[in-house]
């Protein structure tokens, strides 16, 4: 398998470029390469660590820069993902850990509170399907948004030529 040492990435067999960068400087990855793992949230970061410290798998993570452009316009708690990475040779191993403490699926704090008091099936709720009514409603809905862009698009479009009818007739 290739490695990305820029990004840090894997490369797909076949792969001649990094697909994040496109970076041809690719070389057969090493086991002690570290490898990005997954980005997630402060919180999520810190239960995925501790998960490996605890399989004593060396994790590193890594944080934006502090500082940057986004911090400046304010979005530090949305941009701070850290991004986790770990040495090529525990990998897989780090993928099982991650689907063992549910870090695998999209990320939801209610799923490991469940996970850790042990009722994960009893007291997870499905989702409820909407009823039938609700259902009616949003399509009744959809309809009369679709109707009223409809509307606004040939009434914008009526406007439009009327416009340029004029300004045409200014000009000539
Ligand atoms: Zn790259």
């Amino acid at each position: 398998m290739l490695y990305c040492p820029r990004c840090q990435i894997l490369c797909k067999k076949g792969e001649s470029r990094c697909p994040s960068c496109g970076s041809k400087k690719l070389r057969p990855v090493q086991p002690t390469d570290p490898i990005l793992l997954l980005t997630a949230s402060k919180q999520e970061c810190a239960r995925i660590t501790t998960a490996f410290q605890d399989a004593e798998i060396p994790c590193t993570v890594r944080w934006p820069g502090s500082g940057g452009l986004m911090n400046l316009l304010g979005g530090t708690n949305r941009t701070a993902d850290g991004r986790i990475f770990v040495p090529f040779s525990a990998i897989s191993q780090c993928r099982r850990i991650l689907q063992s403490i549910g870090a695998l699926k999209a990320e939801d704090e209610k799923d490991s509170l469940s996970g850790r008091t042990g009722g994960s099936k009893g007291k997870e709720e499905p989702p409820v399907p909407m009823s039938r009514g609700k259902r009616t409603a949003v399509r009744i809905f959809s309809v009369i948004l679709f109707i009223f862009l409809v509307w606004a698009v040939v009434n914008l479009a009526d406007d439009l030529t009327d416009c340029i009818r004029n300004m045409l007739q200014i000009t000539y």
